[in-house]
């Protein structure tokens, strides 16, 4: 029994009423309708009157039903403007004239790519993958309309890997919340849009009075180019980062050559360097004061370390926290000091804007406020997403995961709830 009976005679299933059903035909593996839409205009937008021109029949795409296509042969009227002599075709609502589809399939391939790659997406669909890939493009476009993500006075770069490609994470300082997520193109030549990038995006940030970055040469002058009025500076985040992967080298290169009995000893080791010194209870403080005493090399590296610390604690002038680092790295005895070679490196090649940190006062809205920004990668990779697109990566992180009914104002991704999203027990 044909699936048709159980439906009003006049009605093409799924579709608007004004849809009149003139006929089903159904084939091995394809159900068509025949259908008119019974409304009609009767002006022309200049307000002319207007006159039946012809009728063209238009053949529309819809979800396909089990294993059927479905289409829709639409007899689709054409008007004549009686004062400008222009033709025009009567409007078709829920259909997506671009690309031949209805609405709603359009909307399913289009959240549907989120989920499946576009040769997947192509299967289920019957479309041709190029086609499937443009409708899922057009979708991003059409949802991402109707999101407004402010851009921020506080910017910060934050270079992620998605997909094991370079892209930055654009963040709003101030909120901490993440506001767009670029591609890197320089470095991924088949990206063929010519918009996409980071260039291009930080042109269009000109609200930034203030940009973190990290010690990242390509983003110092990106943004000195694009963003002249901004002041550029290198968040602590980045500068204690490497501070504490000196210390974490020292710590494993003096390891390396323990007996078992001292490994086991100093089991906790990592973890008492990286608590701050007032919070360290008193057996902590006896294994620090041993560890110090029989290696002096580990102590020189922690004390450089509690020193840039220490830079960043209160709100120090430029020159005096400055002082501080590089006092700490001169003082560092010739053993120790090849592991904070690249920290003295990169505090030469960026004076200027380890020291602007603190002329703008970024303590207020530094990233080190979120110290486990340095998953900020997995904690992206944990959006669940499996076309691997990047296009959907991004998605996934900045827009509703579905059409919106109405334009509205986003903050971005918010890095708490990404933190506590990336803790959630896998998908099963
Ligand atoms: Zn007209």
């Amino acid at each position: 029994m044909p699936a048709t009976t159980k439906l009003p005679a006049h009605a093409v299933p799924g579709m608007p009423r004004g849809y009149r059903l003139i006929g089903t035909e159904k084939t091995d593996g394809l159900i068509r309708y025949e259908a008119e839409y019974t409304v009609l205009p009767t002006k022309c937008k200049c307000g002319g009157a207007v006159k039946l021109f012809g009728t063209r029949k238009r053949i529309v795409g819809d979800i396909p039903r089990k294993d059927a296509k479905v289409e829709i042969l639409l007899n689709v009227k054409r008007f004549k403007c009686q004062r400008s002599g222009q033709t025009f075709s009567q409007e078709l609502p829920e259909i997506h004239t671009d690309h031949g589809i209805t609405r709603r399939f359009f909307l399913h391939v289009g959240q549907g790519c989120f989920k499946r790659t576009f040769q997947e997406m192509a299967m289920e669909s019957g479309l041709e993958d190029t086609t499937v890939r443009l409708i899922f493009h057009r979708y991003l476009k059409d949802v991402e309309a109707w999101v407004r993500i402010p851009d921020p006075l506080a910017l910060a770069l934050f270079s992620v890997k998605v997909f094991r490609r370079p892209a930055t994470a654009l963040i709003d300082a101030h909120a901490l919340a993440i506001v767009d997520l670029v591609e890197d193109t320089t470095q991924n030549a088949r990206t063929r849009t010519t918009d996409a990038g980071l260039a291009p995006r930080l042109e269009r940030a000109g609200a930034a009075q203030t940009v973190g970055i990290g010690f990242d040469a390509r983003h110092r002058e990106l943004v000195r180019a694009l963003l002249p009025k901004a002041v550029v500076y290198v968040d602590q985040f980045f500068v204690m980062a490497m501070a504490d992967d000196a210390l974490e080298q020292v710590r494993r290169a003096t390891r390396k050559d323990l007996s078992i009995y001292l490994k086991r000893k100093l089991a906790h080791d990592a973890e008492t360097f990286a608590k701050e010194r007032e919070h360290l209870h008193e057996q902590e403080v006896e294994l620090l004061e041993y560890i110090f005493g029989t290696y002096p090399g580990l102590s020189d590296a922690y004390e450089a370390r509690e020193a840039f610390r220490e830079a960043y604690r209160g709100k120090k002038a430029a020159e005096e926290a400055f002082g501080l680092m590089t006092a700490a790295l001169a003082g560092l005895s010739g053993k120790t000091k090849p592991f904070f070679k690249s920290l003295q490196v990169a505090l030469k090649t960026f004076g200027p804007e380890v020291r602007a940190f603190f002329e703008v006062e970024a303590q207020d809205f530094t990233l080190a406020r979120v110290p486990e920004l340095k998953k900020l990668e997995e904690w992206i990779a944990a959006v669940p997403e499996r076309g691997h697109v990047f296009e959907a990566a991004r998605a996934s992180l900045l827009l509703p995961a579905g059409m919106p009914a109405r334009s509205f104002l986003s903050r971005g991704a918010s890095l708490a709830r990404l933190r506590s999203n990336s803790y959630k027990a896998p998908e099963v």
